[in-house]
C-alpha cells in the first residue's frame, strides 16, 4: 500500500520576502549552510506569534489538524532559533502548501506574480525568460544564476524609510510606506509584487530587461 498522501496546507498569501540574512558579515553564504524554513513553517509563526491566533485557530486556517499544526510550529521555532543563535541565513521555500491564488516566481529575475487571466505560465512578463515556476517549487537560487548580485548571491534591499515601491514590469510607482514591505504590494496593472526602487534587486531586473 502506498502511504497516505499528505494533505496540503493552505496559505492565504506567500511571504513578502524570500528569506533573511544576518546583519554581520560573519556567516556562511554557502547554500548548504542556510536554514530552509518551509512555507507552512513561516505561516505557523505568522498566524500564532504575529497575528495572535491560538494553535487551534491557526490549524483551522491552514486546513490541518491541531497536532500537525503543533509539529510544524515547533519545527519552525527551532529553525528560527538555530538561525539566530548560529548566525545563519534563512531561506523561505518549499513544503507542502497550496496558496489561495496561483503564485509564481521567475527563477531568473526573482519577480513574484499572481496569475492573471490571459497570462500563460511559462514565460516571465518582466524579463522574458522561461523559468517561471509555481512559488511552491521555487528555490531562491535565482540570484546566483543571474550572476549580477555578488555578495554570496543576495541583494541588499532599499535604503532608509523613504523612497518608492515600483513595479518591475510597468514601472508604476507608489510612495513606500514604512513598515509595509514593497513585496507585499501588488502592482494594480500587472499583479506583480513591487520592489524597492533603490534596491539591488530592481537594478538587477533593469539590467535583465535591457537585454
Ligand atoms: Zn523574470
Ligand atoms: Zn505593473
Amino acid at each position: 500500500m502506498s502511504p497516505r498522501p499528505k494533505r496540503r496546507r493552505m496559505l492565504s498569501e506567500p511571504p513578502s520576502v524570500s528569506g533573511f540574512v544576518p546583519e554581520s558579515g560573519d556567516y556562511s553564504s554557502a547554500s548548504e549552510d542556510r536554514i530552509i524554513l518551509l512555507f507552512e513553517e513561516y505561516e505557523a509563526i505568522k498566524l500564532t506569534d504575529y497575528e495572535g491566533l491560538t494553535q487551534l485557530e491557526a490549524s483551522i486556517r491552514m486546513c490541518i489538524s491541531r497536532p500537525t499544526f503543533t509539529r510544524i510550529y515547533e519545527s519552525a521555532r527551532k529553525k528560527v532559533a538555530k538561525a539566530f543563535v548560529e548566525n545563519k541565513r534563512i531561506s523561505i521555500e518549499g513544503g507542502h502548501v497550496e496558496f489561495k491564488a496561483d503564485w509564481y516566481r521567475c527563477e531568473c529575475c526573482g519577480s513574484v506574480l499572481k496569475r492573471k487571466s490571459g497570462w500563460k505560465a511559462g514565460s516571465c512578463p518582466v524579463c522574458g525568460e522561461t523559468q517561471v515556476v509555481p512559488l511552491q517549487q521555487a528555490t531562491n537560487n535565482f540570484q546566483k544564476r543571474g550572476g549580477g548580485a555578488g555578495c554570496g548571491g543576495r541583494f541588499h534591499g532599499g535604503r532608509g524609510i523613504g523612497g518608492f515601491c515600483i513595479c518591475p514590469k510597468c514601472d508604476y510607482k507608489i510612495v513606500h510606506s514604512p513598515g509595509v514591505p514593497c513585496g507585499s504590494v501588488l502592482c494594480p496593472h500587472c499583479d506583480i509584487r513591487m520592489v524597492r526602487e533603490d534596491s539591488e534587486h530592481y537594478q538587477f531586473i533593469l539590467n535583465k530587461r535591457k537585454k
